[in-house]
């Protein structure tokens, strides 16, 4: 597999992941015009997309869900609880998430298999998701009030692990938020601060990982080099030095990694 984020933060979210034959979208948080243009920067064509997999009903990861799904003639796969949400029924095939069981996405015989894990955070249900194809596998985790052992079970043992670091604690509390957005965010329903990230990447750095992209820092209330030196740091502790971390941007996508 492939994977290229094109973008992340709370303006909008959205990475493409090829598997074999399949090229997922995995969230649409982006505008109309900033997403045809990354995808026209990726190379995508008209139908290029053949699933579009958005893991909760928050605008920044559902915007443009719909209409990209019915431009491309994908599968959109979300939430059963957003099937019918404006962004989301668009698309004129849609399909809920399995729960609790690993299952494939789209035909069998394309063999790309997800699994899913429902995580804290003030959208229900939010979804963390996993996806393998031909004996490689992808996490992706964002947008989770805390850190949680049953995600982490159902999210363990992949290549690449796409990790929510939002924010540093210090920062938030003297930042220019208004209190409630401060207690929102720090809450159970919020979002993984860098201290909470790495209380994650202990859990899920697994022997295969090789590479941790962290996504949704936050513009004001964290810095890149701050969420990163933290996964170094856990990364180091755990003798896993070898790994690579990379922060993706708001405003510019990352180059594409293989899987
Ligand atoms: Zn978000
Ligand atoms: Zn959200």
């Amino acid at each position: 597999m492939r994977l290229r984020v094109l973008a992340s933060g709370s303006r909008g979210n959205a990475s493409l992941l090829w598997a074999g034959d399949q090229l997922l979208l995995l969230d649409a948080g982006l505008a109309v015009t900033a997403m045809t243009e990354r995808l026209v920067d990726s190379r995508v064509g008209l139908k290029g997309i053949d699933h579009v997999v958005v893991t909760h009903g928050h605008l920044d990861h559902s915007r443009t869900a719909g209409i990209v799904a019915k431009r491309h003639g994908a599968l959109l796969h979300a939430p059963a609880e957003i099937l019918e949400h404006r962004a989301i029924k668009r698309a004129p095939r849609r399909q809920a998430f399995p729960v609790g069981v690993e299952s494939h996405l789209g035909p069998p015989e394309d063999g790309v298999t997800i699994r899913t894990a429902v995580v804290p955070h003030d959208c229900h249900p939010t979804f963390a998701l996993r996806i393998e194809h031909e004996g490689r596998a992808l996490a992706l985790l964002t947008d989770c009030g805390e850190p949680r052992e049953d995600a982490a079970r159902a999210l363990s043992d992949t290549e690449v692990l796409m990790l929510e670091s939002n924010h540093d604690v210090d920062l938030l509390r003297a930042g220019p938020y208004p209190q409630s957005l401060k207690d929102r965010v720090l809450g159970p329903g919020g979002h993984l601060s860098n201290d909470q990230m790495a209380v994650m990447l202990r859990r899920l750095a697994g022997p295969r990982l090789h590479t941790v992209v962290l996504l949704h820092l936050s513009a004001q209330n964290n810095r890149p080099e701050l969420a990163a030196q933290t996964a170094r740091q856990t990364l180091e502790q755990l003798g896993r030095a070898d790994v690579r971390v990379l922060c993706a941007e708001q405003d510019r996508p990352l180059e594409t990694l293989d899987v």
